[in-house]
């Protein structure tokens, strides 16, 4: 079957399905391979709960003429995506960086959505199969797509580029997170630049956080671009009011405020009122916009819980946006705050490191309280109290609960600290 058949087949049946546990009928499904599973396996099952046809890539499942066979079922879905996205007339937005991506992309599509018809990346679906997934929610009056691209290797980014071929792009920030897979923060530099050398290379559009030294030696003399800074007049500026706890800003002489917590998120906000003005959304609009986006799955959530005040931020963490939320934490006003932090993954050889700075940065912002969990931090040297297990904090705060006032949770997302939102 050629691409352009599929894709006829596509538009016929524009849903994709790749788990036969959600199929839709009349979808398309493909038949992925994971490290533990064959989808060619699912196709005749996939077919029998309603999906029209089935791609497949081993000949031996082909049982009927609605198993579609095809060379490599993962390449063909990218192809198919980018066949799709090539024949529609929505601009791509395209973003990528080491902290506040889903974040960012929210709170862009909030602010495009009240000019233009736009579609996102759903959730966190941002790999080489949320990318294409993404492309292929495009439909025939979609004026704008926003997608959220993750890497963790480099090489990564260029090559969900090449899929998305965006015509717009921004980088959230470069930050200490995935350090093992980069090699390093100069990998991190790299691997995410990949976005801004992508459309450099092609002519294409960039936003850029203007107040980031990385972004500014990397874009200085590139023409086709738009910042946002507080300080360089030459760049489109927004004002940064306070963070206590919420997100205040002043942008055009207009105060706009926000449902986020944490000054980490003034860029990601600025990002979106950027995008907003050269899109030429209504500022009104954009507040609106701004007022009414509520940040979801533990992402800096505030939960209030028998007097304790809980800031849930307990859906990711690397060094750089732990130290972002140990100081925002440290400038708030609060009586009696409550740290309660658990390991940072993947930072290869410099965990170790890693830890014992946030530790000591922990240990120096003076907090009341401050509970260290996880077996990274509990190899660190520390007077701080320090369990190498939930199960050990879990102890403790059953014998000692957590005293009314702030609390401040964060870690990575293996460390699933939210339980301790049931000990309260
Ligand atoms: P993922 O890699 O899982 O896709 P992401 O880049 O999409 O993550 P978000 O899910 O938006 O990031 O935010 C995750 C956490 O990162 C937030 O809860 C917050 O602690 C932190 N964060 C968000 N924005 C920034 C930022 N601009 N700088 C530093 N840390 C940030
Ligand atoms: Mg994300």
């Amino acid at each position: 079957m050629t691409m352009e058949q599929l894709h006829a087949l596509f538009l016929a049946h524009p849903v994709i399905c790749t788990d036969t546990r959600k199929i839709t009928d009349n979808c398309l499904f493909f038949a992925l391979k994971g490290p533990n599973f064959n989808g060619n396996e699912f196709a005749t099952d996939a077919l029998e709960k309603g999906a029209a046809y089935a791609i497949i890539d081993e000949e031996a499942y082909k049982t009927s003429e609605r198993h579609i066979l095809c060379d490599d079922v993962l390449q063909t879905l990218q192809q198919l995506a980018t066949y799709h996205r090539k024949k529609s007339n929505a601009k791509v937005i395209s973003l990528t960086g080491s902290n506040g991506k889903t974040t960012t992309k929210e709170l862009i599509n909030a602010v495009l959505s009240k000019k233009y018809r736009t579609v996102a990346t759903k959730g966190n679906l941002n790999n080489h199969i949320g990318v294409p997934l993404t492309l292929l929610s495009i439909e025939k009056d979609t004026e704008i797509a926003i997608v959220e691209m993750g890497a963790n290797h480099k090489k990564e980014i260029e090559f969900l580029c090449n899929i998305a071929q965006p015509d717009f792009g921004y980088i959230t920030n470069f930050g200490k997170a995935h350090l093992e897979g980069f090699g390093g923060v100069e990998g991190v530099i790299q691997g995410k630049s990949e976005l801004y050398d992508h459309l450099m290379a092609h002519d294409k559009y960039i936003f850029m956080n203007a107040d980031d030294p990385v972004q500014l030696e990397k874009l200085g003399s590139y023409i086709k671009k738009m910042g946002f800074s507080t300080r360089d007049h030459q760049y489109y500026n927004i004002k940064f009011i306070e963070a206590n706890p919420y997100v205040v800003l002043e942008v055009e002489g207009t105060r706009m405020e926000t449902q986020l917590i944490g000054k980490y998120n003034f860029p990601n906000c600025c990002a979106a009122i950027l995008m907003g003005k050269y899109f030429n959304v209504p500022l009104e609009d954009i507040k609106t916009a701004l007022a009414s986006y509520q940040p979801q799955n533990n992402r800096s959530q505030i939960i209030e819980k028998n007097g304790v005040k809980i800031i849930l931020d307990a859906y990711n963490a690397n060094p750089t946006s732990m130290r972002a939320a140990l100081e925002n934490f440290n400038a708030m006003q609060a009586e009696n705050k409550t740290l309660i932090i658990g390991d940072m993954f993947e930072l290869g050889p410099t965990a170790a490191e890693e830890h014992q700075t946030i530790a000591d940065l922990a240990e120096s912002l003076g907090f009341q309280t401050v509970f260290l969990v996880g077996k990274n931090f509990y190899g660190t040297k520390t007077p701080l109290a320090k369990f190498d297990s939930f199960d050990g904090l879990k102890e403790h705060i059953q014998k000692n609960p957590l005293q009314k006032g702030m609390v401040l949770i964060k870690g990575s997302r293996g460390m699933a600290l939210e339980r301790v939102l049931d000990l309260v």
